[in-house]
């Protein structure tokens, strides 16, 4: 109980991806306009120096995020659109267990997880037994 409360701040993976490439890139370009300061306010050799310094690191992290940016698709043609059982909306979900992209509530697709309430539809018999206890 006291890890659903934690992990509810979390957000999903594809969330996650698209964070970390958004962060990198704006990481990246940060670091040239602070290196191309080094060309500006001339600081001879040394300013060059940091200029320099500042585009290859720069250039590393956004060509880093591209490749963050490009796993996030492709982990995305793998991902299952499950509707929900939380908020009733359509969300992706990556790999097996992943959170969902409006509520967080963690989802899993391995029926070993499979709880009351998950992913996938109930037994017959468990659904009828559902229904009836938790009728709006
Ligand atoms: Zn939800």
């Amino acid at each position: 109980m006291k890890e659903v409360t934690i992990v509810r701040f979390r957000s999903s993976k594809a969330n996650e991806f698209r964070l970390w490439g958004l962060l990198l890139t704006m990481g990246g370009m940060l670091l040239m306009i602070l290196g191309l300061a080094g060309i500006v306010f001339e600081w001879g050799a040394a300013g060059r120096l940091l200029a320099a310094i500042g585009m290859v690191i720069g250039a590393i992290l956004m060509l880093a995020s591209m490749g963050i940016y490009f796993a996030a698709g492709m982990m995305s043609t793998s991902a299952v659109v499950v509707v929900c059982p939380e908020c009733g909306k359509a969300t992706k979900i990556i790999g097996k267990t992943d959170r969902c992209m409006f509520c967080k509530t963690i989802l899993s697709l391995d029926p070993a997880h499979a709880p009351s309430e998950g992913a996938l539809p109930a037994e017959p018999a468990k659904a009828g037994q559902e229904s009836a206890s938790t009728t709006p």
